[in-house]
């Protein structure tokens, strides 16, 4: 499990930013990681904004619902420019589904931990063709802490790092769940190319 190294309130730590990334593919858990981060910095009082791009509207359209139902309210932004503004006064800013965004967003976050904000990032790391998705190769070279984590293959119960698409959509966002994807390994990955 992901602890982190330097939080708190001690004239060290005080004022300094940094980024965290949880990536992998889906059905690994991202969003989980990314609420149960977020809530301990809310239990602990700290003022926490939650952000995802509009596009994704899978459920709710104002919060953040990870796949266990257990949800945190956010807000749907249409470029990553915009949680500048919305951010300004919070101390830990959540973004999901990363992926989706501009790549404006290696710039805001940066911006956002340069300004002393603590910015946790959740995110496929790869589309469905097992390419690097969007802005997140960048996002995990400009983070402190990047962790991939990991879904089980559906096929042969290894650890799956690869969302296989059931559908033959080329396109390259297609949103869905359990019908349109489903977690696979490197080799049932190929197998189904
Ligand atoms: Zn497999």
């Amino acid at each position: 499990m992901f602890v982190e190294p330097h939080i708190g309130r001690s004239e060290d730590h005080a004022g300094k930013g940094w980024i965290e990334v949880v990536c992998g593919s889906m059905f690994s858990g991202k969003t989980e990681e990314l609420i149960r981060r977020l809530n301990r910095a809310l239990i602990a009082k700290q003022k926490v904004e939650i952000f995802k791009p509009k596009l994704d509207t899978r459920y709710d359209k104002t919060q953040v619902v990870s796949h266990n139902q257990n949800s945190i309210r956010s807000t749907p932004v249409d470029f990553s420019e915009d949680i500048l503004l919305l951010a300004a006064t919070s101390e830990v800013v959540g973004i999901d589904e990363a992926q989706f965004f501009d790549e404006e967003l290696v710039t805001v976050a940066n911006k956002l931990a340069n300004n002393g904000k603590r910015v946790i990032i959740a995110g496929l790391d790869m589309d469905f063709s097992g390419k690097a998705f969007g802005p997140m190769p960048e996002l995990i070279a400009i983070a402190e802490y990047v962790t991939k984590v990991h879904a089980i293959c559906a096929r042969c119960g290894g650890i799956a790092t690869y969302s296989f698409r059931l559908s033959t959509s080329k396109s390259k966002v297609l949103l869905g769940e359990k019908d349109k994807y489903e977690p696979r390994c490197r080799r049932c990955f190929l197998s189904g190319q």
